[in-house]
């Protein structure tokens, strides 16, 4: 008889929950139609200069890529306005945030802060390192208390992770704020790391004004993370990178598995960011549909959380059905969005921004559901 057992961390583990696919939701109810606006992927697609070089790159699919990707690392490091040497890439930025909870943290030791709710991966990552969470509650409108953050964060804490914008609310709070917190925690815990995950900064309203990595102000105790999913359209190649405190960077090379970012993910990666065209395409299409999209929700009676990111956070208006009965009743529709129970947000429903066909075609999906669920005021049924 086999005795083989995975640890007790994994046997505890709840998996991330993925949202649904198109071909899941095409099968289960029939359709011919589906539309995602699940997990905030691009609403325009991949950047077309990208779509050339991976079939371009088709043909090297038997070969290793360079080690240390330093083309890639190059094009980041004059894009962000930093040495190389702070430049890390991944399989997706959760590649990176796994490496920096296994490079930092020691199970059963040492801790890590975040909120809660929050990104799922940070939790996950650091349930499967054996590592201690400690969670801070957001505040009831979604915004962070750094104080009280800060309040969690001890002698054994080695990591402190925030996303700003945050995923699911969509709250960015002001540079100033990030800063301090930077500050505060360099005096109270030198030994543990700031993890900015800035996945949607590029959606925010003024970059500038959100970011310290755009400003050009990089704590020392602060890695910053960005992402090739989002705004650069690349979800399903696994493109993410960081900028880390160099000595930090020049560790995560050493330990990151050798070949984890592939040759057609760099090329795309480099033609994503050449592709400025597809980009200022994609800003302009999420500002928009995200404006249009909060003022219709609220038009419905939805509450619509204020979101610098491509998604928002929402609520229905009281009196009409859950948020999973709405969700189901969209996926009959063929349209999904992302249910948060996952979160623990049982009431909430988070929707990408798509393009302004997805997002008409959401509306008037919601628009029927919320009708046929609203309480007839004439008392007829
Ligand atoms: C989408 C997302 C990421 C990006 O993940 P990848 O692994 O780069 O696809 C990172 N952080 C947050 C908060 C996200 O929502």
């Amino acid at each position: 008889m086999s005795r083989i057992s995975v640890r007790p961390e994994i046997q505890r583990l709840d998996a991330y929950a993925p949202g649904l696919s198109i071909a899941e939701i095409r099968r289960k109810y029939g359709l011919d139609q589906v539309i995602k606006m699940a997990s905030n992927e691009n609403p325009l697609g991949a950047p077309p200069l990208a779509q050339e070089v991976v079939r371009r790159y088709a043909a090297f699919a038997f070969r290793y890529p360079q080690g240390g990707n330093p083309r890639l690392v190059a094009a980041l490091a004059a894009l962000h306005s930093v040495e190389p040497a702070r430049i890390v890439v991944g399989n997706g930025s959760d590649e990176i945030i796994d490496m920096l909870i296994r490079m930092l943290a020691e199970a059963g030791r040492h801790v890590i802060v975040c909120f809660e709710p929050c990104f799922s991966i940070y939790p996950i990552q650091g349930g499967i390192a054996g590592v201690q969470l400690r969670r801070c509650p957001l505040r009831k409108d979604f915004s962070f208390n750094f104080d009280a953050l800060l309040n969690l964060v001890n002698a054994d804490t080695r990591l402190v992770f925030v996303s700003t914008p945050d995923n699911p609310s969509g709250y960015c709070p002001p540079r100033a704020a990030v800063r301090d917190l930077a500050r505060q925690l360099a005096d109270h815990a030198p030994d543990c790391l700031l993890v900015i995950d800035e996945a949607y900064m590029d959606f925010a309203d003024d970059e500038n004004a959100s970011s310290l990595l755009a400003a050009g102000d990089l704590p020392e105790n602060t890695a910053f993370l960005r992402t090739f999913s989002k705004s650069y359209g690349l979800a399903g190649l696994r493109l993410g990178y960081g900028v880390l405190p160099p000595v930090l960077a020049k560790y995560y090379w050493r330990t990151r598995l050798p070949f984890s970012v592939n040759i057609p993910a760099e090329e795309a990666g480099l033609a994503a960011l050449a592709d400025t065209a597809f980009r200022q395409a994609t800003l302009t299409t999420v500002h928009e549909g995200r404006a249009l999209l909060r003022q219709k929700l609220t038009e419905l009676g939805c509450t619509v959380w204020p979101s610098s990111a491509n998604f928002l956070l929402f609520q229905l208006p009281e009196g009409t059905c859950s948020a999973q009965e709405c969700f189901e009743a969209l996926l009959k529709k063929g349209v999904i969005i992302r249910p948060l129970s996952s979160y623990g947000l049982q009431e909430h429903l988070r929707v990408s921004v798509g393009n302004p066909q997805e997002n008409a075609a959401f509306l008037a999906a919601l628009r029927d559901i919320l009708a046929s669920s609203a309480p007839d005021r004439d008392g007829k049924s």
